[in-house]
């Protein structure tokens, strides 16, 4: 069994306040600007329709990287499809981990990110889990600073909105063997998104999976990979055509114990004020959102709990009011309120369903730090332009 004895250490990258300024950092990774960028009604298409993922920026980043040369060729160049061959390690075997962080307009037109040294870390993290190259820190955080400088533009100003930044790192060289490949690239790209909720906190129903999990015990779990996401799919594809957005998994050993979502940790709170959620075992994936609101519940002196989450006390507890809110967190959505909790041989409703206050203080708070509403006393914030 989990218990927080088994507490695998927590990530630590740089706070903003000990990396380099990103007018330093960014000509590490030298700009050639792409010769033919988006029109400016193409531009105001996308910036006057913003979604999740679907457009992108002029530019992205890139650096190689061969056991011979180490990481080399740093560049920002236009954005376009890669050149791969088909033999290529990632597209056979897997071999790739990604980044997902935004970057914010703050009212005075400057442009920041938020905790990037967590990012670096975490992607060198994964790394190490699937035998990767790690990229210096720094070097993380400079194809930050290069790219959204480069594309300063696509930082759009409409309330919750953001560049969302996704860098990753594949496989490429041409081998079927099976072993690491020698042949690596590192990519950043860059995606104009719009707030996740354009209604306000929309509570959503969670279907909690008993037949599938995304990890296993020594598995990849704790690595940000997309093996893992592809493990979600089916199980997520099941859960929306019964009609429930998201699907919360369980650990593969017991099947007893609430692990996360496919892309979002998990909090619950007691009618006491406790908050509690799943301890980093190594089969959940450590996130920049759940570490920062167990921050801000600290700060704020609440008492908060790491622990193993049982499914059937948690059920009891939510029937009887002893749980009064659940929550999902992570960069994309930051907090989406959980209404519901239904499973093969159970449905019940969180609360009334309505998004919790202390849900909805830490969405708040959050995004005030992230938009420079409100002071930042971790040095979480990072100037990019
Ligand atoms: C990315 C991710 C999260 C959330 O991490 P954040 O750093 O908060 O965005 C949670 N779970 C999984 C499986 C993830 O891939």
């Amino acid at each position: 069994m989990s218990t927080s004895s088994d507490q695998v250490a927590t990530l630590s990258g740089p706070t903003a306040a000990e990396l380099r300024p990103a007018a330093e950092l960014a000509p590490r990774f030298p700009l050639t600007a792409n010769a033919s960028p988006a029109a400016a009604d193409a531009h105001a298409q996308v910036m006057d329709h913003l979604t999740f993922g679907v457009a992108f920026t002029d530019h992205m980043a890139r650096a190689s990287w061969t056991p011979a040369e180490g990481w080399h060729a740093h560049r920002v160049g236009a954005f376009a499809p890669l050149t791969l061959s088909p033999a290529a390690a990632v597209l056979h075997y897997g071999q790739e981990i990604f980044e997902g962080l935004k970057a914010y307009r703050h009212d005075d037109g400057s442009v920041w990110t938020f905790r990037p040294g967590f990012n670096a870390a975490r992607l060198n993290a994964s790394a190490r889990r699937l035998a990767l190259p790690e990229l210096p820190e720094e070097d993380f955080v400079a194809s930050l600073a290069a790219l959204v400088g480069a594309d300063e533009r696509w930082v759009p100003e409409a309330a919750g909105s953001s560049l969302y930044l996704r860098p990753f790192m594949i496989a490429t060289e041409p081998f079927l063997g099976v072993r690491s490949a020698h042949a690596i690239e590192y990519l950043v790209i860059a995606s104009p998104v719009g707030p996740y909720f354009v209604h306000g906190f929309q509570p959503v129903a969670i279907w909690v999976a008993q037949d599938y999990h995304r990890v296993g015990r020594g598995g990849m779990g704790a690595a940000k990979t997309g093996g893992n996401y592809a493990a979600s799919l089916l199980p997520q594809q099941e859960a929306y055509a019964k009609g429930f957005e998201q699907v919360c998994f369980l650990d593969a050993a017991t099947g007893t114990h609430l692990e996360e979502l496919g892309g979002m940790n998990v909090f619950v709170i007691d009618a006491d004020g406790t908050v509690r959620t799943p301890s980093l075992t190594g089969t959940i994936l450590e996130g920049g959102t759940r570490a920062s609101i167990l921050q801000l519940l600290r700060d704020g002196g609440r008492t908060v709990r790491e622990e193993t989450i049982a499914l059937t006390e948690l059920l009891e507890q939510i029937r009887s009011g002893e749980v009064v809110e659940a929550f999902a967190c992570g960069t994309a959505a930051v907090i989406t309120p959980i209404g519901r909790l239904a499973g093969e041989d159970f449905d019940v409703t969180v609360a009334d369903g309505a998004p919790g206050q202390v849900t909805t203080e830490l969405y708040t708070t959050l995004t005030d730090i992230q938009y420079g509403r409100r002071e930042d006393p971790h040095d979480w914030m990072y100037r990019l332009v």
